[in-house]
């Protein structure tokens, strides 16, 4: 329990406790105050219970706005893991095409010298031709590019949890208190 011991000079009244029974304090005045007995400080005003506790944390803007925006980052992140999520879940990687070299390297063997020269020219000057990327390493980029967006979306989950949190925790402004007079 806290009591209000009032200054002599200013009327302004200085919070003690028990413990300084006796004592002397100095007030925001400069004046000397004489703690009063044990006794004595129980006739004094006390602080109200209420004011003791301490300050309930008001939900202010900031804090609201903070909550939301945490909360809507992590909304939108669970939607874009959980659309990420399902591709990959249903995606279907092709199997690999199988190419037989076989037939080709059969068809190399019959060819004459002369032949086979003019098939290395042909392939030297021609080249093999643009390069195609198959199904199967088509699907597996996107599909990386998948699980990217899918951990960008967890990442997003966490984070906006995160700001939902501090903004809960966050002290906010002090509701004014009645000054006691
Ligand atoms: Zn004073």
């Amino acid at each position: 329990m806290k009591y209000l011991l009032p200054c002599q000079q200013c009327s302004e009244k200085t919070t003690i406790d028990m413990s300084q029974a006796g004592r002397q304090l100095t007030c925001r005045c400069g004046a000397t105050l004489e703690v009063p007995s044990l006794r004595a400080i129980r006739t004094l005003e006390t602080v109200a219970d209420s004011d003791a506790k301490p300050p309930r944390r008001s939900w202010n803007l900031t804090r609201g706005l903070l909550f939301a925006a945490g909360l809507v980052l992590a909304l939108a992140g669970l939607a874009t893991a959980g659309l990420a999520g399902v591709n990959w879940v249903t995606a279907t990687v092709p199997p690999a095409p199988v190419v037989n070299v076989g037939p080709a390297l059969a068809e190399l063997d019959t060819l004459s010298a002369v032949d086979t020269w003019d098939a290395w020219v042909d392939l030297r000057t021609n080249g093999l031709g643009p390069y195609m990327p198959t199904a199967k390493f088509m699907v597996e980029t996107a599909l990386e590019r998948v699980f990217g967006i899918f951990v960008g979306g967890l990442v997003a989950v966490a984070v906006g949890l995160v700001i939902a949190a501090v903004a809960i925790v966050l002290p906010g402004q002090q509701a004014p208190r009645p000054r006691a007079q």
